[in-house]
């Protein structure tokens, strides 16, 4: 394994983040119900802690995307898992791990804004908004980064390191 990635933002921060968005997100919504619809594989960890600092009602499900092989944040992507619950005439929070240039999340929300929701919304954890390549509105950020490679708390690189229990800068 190689050596141990330096720490960007340490695991106290982003829990006292998630607290915050959690009432930020409440506050949006009042007393209506929120589907959380977490983005695999990256936002799990988010989701898991998110959910958590949401009080009232809350469902959640989860959406399974991949890049079609050999594009590279093109948004060229396929869905691999759908969420299995019906999202029609519900508040849609969708829950990502990372923005980058916002390809990926353009076409996740172009597919779910052809369902009939009551609202759309996103909340990202991680946000690099100079690499955007197209314009996507995130509703609630955790935390606008520099334009590096992040990896932990859920995110990976090769599928490692998403134990990683703080969000890191792999230098190695
Ligand atoms: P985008 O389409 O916005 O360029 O990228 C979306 C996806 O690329 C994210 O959901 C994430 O899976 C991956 N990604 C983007 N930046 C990073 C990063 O810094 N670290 C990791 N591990 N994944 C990233």
């Amino acid at each position: 394994m190689p050596d141990q990635p330096r720490v960007l933002i340490d695991e106290e921060r982003i829990a006292a983040r998630i607290t915050e968005l959690g009432k930020e997100i409440r506050a949006v919504y009042g007393d209506e119900t929120v589907v959380c619809v977490g983005i695999l594989k990256g936002s799990f960890l988010f989701m898991a802690d998110l959910i958590r600092k949401i009080e009232g009602p809350v469902q959640c499900a989860f959406l399974g995307v991949a890049s079609y092989e050999g594009t590279k944040s093109t948004g060229v992507v396929r869905i691999t898992h759908d969420t299995r619950l019906k999202l029609e005439e519900h508040h849609v929070l969708v829950v990502e791990d990372i923005v980058d240039t916002g390809l990926t999340l353009d076409y996740i929300l172009r597919i779910l804004g052809q369902r009939k929701l009551k609202s759309l919304r996103v909340c990202a954890l991680l946000d690099k908004p100079s690499r955007r390549k197209t314009e996507v509105l995130v509703d609630f950020v955790g935390f606008e980064i520099p334009p590096e490679f992040v990896i932990g708390y859920g995110l990976d690189l090769d599928e490692y390191w998403r134990n990683l229990p703080y969000v890191g800068i792999y230098d190695g």
